[in-house]
């Protein structure tokens, strides 16, 4: 299978009018011949790589501070290495739009560290510990993306953070950025009987080959990748850009089955199949030829309009495949089966689970995805001691301890709720998820991960008699980082009026959101919007309701 060699400088107009998508012409898509930027974000990225600011801020703004920041660096390349900058305390939500970009910038930084496939050593968790601890006001949060994202990073500090980072072979580079982001896996690949098949090896083979290659560095949007032969379909195969999602084939073969152009934010959709079986030494081609399609093929005239999910709503899967097979493969794929139904219907590997060498792993819910460097170095300590030396990152907020003895396994529960991590849950903490929210989002309208953890404590009290899984998703802004759309309750922050009258923090609701065969995204009520405060009283009384109607075998979750 070849490997897509074209690059941003090597356009392909010749292709333009057997390409041509369903939308007008002129949408910027490289491969018609459309190479001038349409947008300034587009303009910044053909001024000067992404990835040339590492450079600069190794060279010019670690050492002269933040007001030595190019303002094109500050607010979009330094993105390409996992960098935003906080929001200015004191902003209200619903008050941005209105403010000059220099207004909303805090003089501080997020720093997302990608862990792809989500593994890490006790050693390398021990080094993010370290940095959130000594550089970050004792913060980290665990992403539902598999991310490590830490606060309160100065850029004086960024270079030795770096060189602690890559010395244990961790990095931030494209954690964000019109990049392929971090590369989702199961956090317990190689490891369970159930397995269809392990995708360590093809991710990593990605991985190593193509983040931070500039062939891939300006991508009309973000990129989201999933690469998993999880039975629990644990990676959200359904949100990503592109998924492999693993399967076995009528002659008994594994290998996955490719989806494409998924996404949430204001315009969710998920993906669909191609129809293809791709065997494990394809998968780098076959996701190279796909991030190219996206590169040479995508939408770069409006941000809102450039994921990869407006292509294949124009063009089908049909037209998706022949595409990649003819242009990028220069192959025919064979056929290949969809994927079985999910073994259960909850996908963050939390609780005791037994793995192929007579070990367990112990998956456990910190608070919505909020922990702290100094608890952090606790779970690598107890790594060491009662595991063998593993943790990985689930895409729900979730950390899992690899490899602990059975006859350790209440000892490492009791050590492990000393620092307030649960492996057994209620089904509210387990079922509880929260993005950034105002605490540090620019973008955000309300606050998040204290009122999902009020809630959750809430509910616990409130109805204790509730044991079975439901999600509940908290986001501070339409964008959906924290998936509202897919939860059984999802919350999209908004400011909204009190019974006063008064304009005050609040959510709109939207429910019924799922994964799965008959995945469907949560409806959203027309009017149904709650005050922050309101939350916890709003859950109660659906979750009551609920109960008393409940008819046998029924479950709250779709
Ligand atoms: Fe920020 Fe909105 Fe994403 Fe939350 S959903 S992290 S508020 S952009």
């Amino acid at each position: 299978m070849a490997v897509p060699t074209s690059t941003p400088d090597s356009p392909r107009p010749a292709r333009a009018a057997r390409a041509g998508s369903g939308r007008p012409r002129g949408q910027g898509q490289w491969a018609l011949g459309y190479r001038e930027p349409l947008n300034k974000n587009e303009q910044m990225k053909k001024d000067a790589d992404g990835l040339t600011v590492r450079e600069r801020i190794e060279t010019i703004y670690a050492r002269g501070g933040f007001d030595s920041i190019d303002p094109q660096d500050l607010r979009g390349r330094m993105r390409w290495f996992g960098l935003y900058t906080q929001r200015a305390p004191g902003i209200p939500g619903g008050k941005t739009a209105i403010l000059e970009p220099e207004e909303l910038d805090d003089r501080y930084f997020m720093l997302r560290v990608r862990i792809d496939g989500g593994r890490l050593t006790s050693e390398q968790l021990r080094v993010i510990a370290g940095i959130a601890t000594e550089f970050g006001r004792d913060v980290a949060d665990v992403t539902d993306r598999q991310n490590i994202q830490l606060h309160w990073i100065e850029i004086e500090n960024v270079p030795e953070i770096w060189r602690r980072l890559e010395g244990v072979g961790l990095s931030t580079t494209e954690a964000c950025g019109d990049t392929p982001r971090v590369i989702l896996g199961c956090p317990l690949a190689g490891e369970l009987e159930t397995e269809i098949l392990d995708a360590t090896e093809p991710l990593r083979a990605v991985v190593d080959r193509y983040i931070g290659d500039p062939a891939f560095s300006n991508l009309p949007r973000k990129f989201k990748s999933s690469i998993s032969g999880c039975a629990e379909h644990c990676t959200n195969h359904e949100i990503n850009d592109v998924a492999f999602v693993g399967v076995v084939n009528a002659d008994g073969e594994r290998g996955y089955d490719l989806w494409v152009g998924g996404g949430l934010s204001t315009n969710p959709r998920f993906a669909e199949r191609l129809g293809v079986f791709i065997r494990p030494d394809q998968v780098e081609a076959a996701w190279a030829g796909v991030v190219g399609i996206f590169r040479d093929y995508g939408y770069r005239r409006s941000r809102t309009h450039a994921r990869l999910k407006f292509l294949l709503a124009d063009w089908g899967p049909e037209k998706f495949r022949e595409v990649l097979e003819t242009e990028y493969l220069k192959q025919k794929l064979p056929d290949g089966p969809p994927p079985g139904v999910p073994i259960q219907d909850q996908r963050d590997h939390v609780g005791i689970t037994p793995m192929r060498d007579g070990n367990v792993a112990l998956g456990f819910a910190p608070r919505a995805g909020r922990l702290s460097g100094t608890t952090l170095s606790a779970v690598a300590e107890l790594a060491d001691r009662l595991g063998d030396g593993r943790i990985a990152a689930t895409a729900q907020q979730k950390l899992v301890l690899l490899g602990v003895d059975p006859a350790d396994v209440e000892a490492a529960i009791d050590e492990l709720a000393t620092h307030d991590l649960q492996v057994k849950p209620s089904a509210f903490r387990r079922g509880t998820m929260a993005c950034t929210g105002i605490e540090f989002c620019k973008l955000a309208i309300v606050e998040t991960k204290g009122r999902a953890d009020t809630l959750y404590r809430e509910l616990e009290k409130r109805l204790p008699e509730f044991d079975e899984p439901i999600t509940i998703n908290i986001n501070g802004c339409p964008n959906s980082c924290a998936r509202f759309q897919t939860a059984d309750v999802g919350f999209k922050g908004s400011i909204v009026r009190d019974d006063e009258g008064n304009q005050v923090e609040g959510f709109q609701v939207h429910l019924g959101g799922h994964f799965g065969a008959n995945a469907a995204f949560g409806r959203k009520f027309r009017g149904l919007k709650v005050t922050a405060d309101e939350m916890p009283d709003y859950v109660e009384r659906i979750l009551r309701g609920y109960l008393e109607r409940r008819e046998p075998n029924e479950r709250f979750a779709g």
